[in-house]
């Protein structure tokens, strides 16, 4: 966990030194910031070591903040914590701003929210509808099309009355899906579903596979990622899309036999950005995925914070970013 090794690299990359204190607070840390010269760099050793960090401890926030006089947050992916690197320190400087990785994630998850190009669409997967109910809830209404795949789609599926096999249940949230399906048809946003699903009866490399109709998943199988109909449909309705959001992938996409939803959703994406689209991933395992399909620089945006950009979808305020001293200026929805 020590930052260490990152001062070498830091090193490498600047082409200068970057000195290293081996604590983020106490003697060594002011002494080394005492001595500092102009475009000196100074890397602390990693906050979390001092559990105060993550308690937001004020004393140990007005300690770190002793270290400097300007305080700059360039970690969108924590931002969504009130930690005392990310929201204490804030108290005791007089500026507190965002660094430019900070000032991307905002401009891009913030203006596809806020003032998006439409048709607007969103790309929700993942294991569960409860990971992902306030993302959902705060979309409805937003996006003009929500498409959903992964493993939560089989209790929207149960919900229409399906058969599932043995798919990925949430028994107590099928009312709920069914409550999202009938505010969707009161809202401008369409929701679309997979209609045919890839099977198997179990996760592995070397896995059976059966493509089957959504309505219809046997017994003794699960669904474990959408089907080759479902992306054509996938690709037929993103295509119309100006701004696309995606979050959660489309099936286990971290074995093989169940990767191809999740892949070709980072195909579809690189696809219409090269013709205009405004394409954001939001973090975590969407992120993961394009960077194995190596599309990263095909899309627009690829966010730094899975959890933080979640958080951003699901239209709450992020401590980290609300404590900045301009924070008034983004547009957090
Ligand atoms: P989440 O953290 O909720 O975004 O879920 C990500 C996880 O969902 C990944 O590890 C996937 O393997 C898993 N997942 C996606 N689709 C399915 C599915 N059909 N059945 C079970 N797990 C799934």
């Amino acid at each position: 966990m020590s930052l260490h090794p990152v001062a070498e690299k830091l090193s490498e990359l600047l082409g200068r030194e970057v000195k290293f204190a081996e604590d983020c607070i106490g003697p060594e840390a002011s002494n080394l910031v005492g001595k500092m010269k102009e475009g000196d760099c100074i890397l602390l050793e990693n906050l979390r070591f001092h559990p105060e960090e993550e308690k937001n401890d004020s004393g140990f926030a007005r300690k770190l903040s002793s270290l400097g006089d300007i305080y700059v947050n360039d970690a969108f992916g924590s931002a969504h914590r009130a930690h005392a690197s990310t929201e204490g320190v804030t108290h005791y400087f007089s500026q507190s701003v965002a660094g430019f990785l900070m000032e991307k994630e905002l401009r891009y998850l913030g203006l596809a929210l806020a003032d998006p190009q439409r048709p607007f669409a969103a790309v929700l997967g993942g294991a569960k509808i409860s990971g992902k109910i306030d993302v959902i809830e705060n979309l409805l209404g937003k996006v003009d099309l929500l498409l959903i795949g992964g493993g939560m789609v089989f209790t929207f599926a149960r919900a229409m009355g399906y058969t599932i096999g043995d798919s990925l249940l949430e028994e107590d949230k099928i009312e709920l899906a069914r409550e999202i399906i009938e505010t969707a048809k009161s809202s401008q946003t369409r929701l679309i579903f997979p209609v045919d699903i890839t099977a198997a009866e179990d996760i592995n490399e070397t896995a059976k596979t059966r493509v089957v109709p959504i309505e219809q998943i046997p017994a003794g199988f699960k669904g474990l990622d959408i089907g080759p109909k479902s992306i054509e449909l996938f690709r037929h309705e993103l295509k119309k899309a100006r701004t696309v959001i995606w979050n959660g992938p489309m099936g286990v996409f971290e074995c093989k036999p169940f990767a191809e939803g999740t892949f070709a959703i980072a195909r579809i994406l690189a696809d219409i950005t090269s013709q205009g689209a405004v394409t954001v991933v939001g973090g975590g395992d969407s992120a993961a995925a394009v960077s194995e399909t190596g599309l990263e620089e095909k899309l627009t945006h690829i966010s730094t914070g899975g959890g933080a950009s979640l958080e951003f979808l699901e239209g709450k305020i992020l401590p980290g970013v609300a404590a900045l001293t301009d924070s008034s200026k983004v547009e957090v929805r």
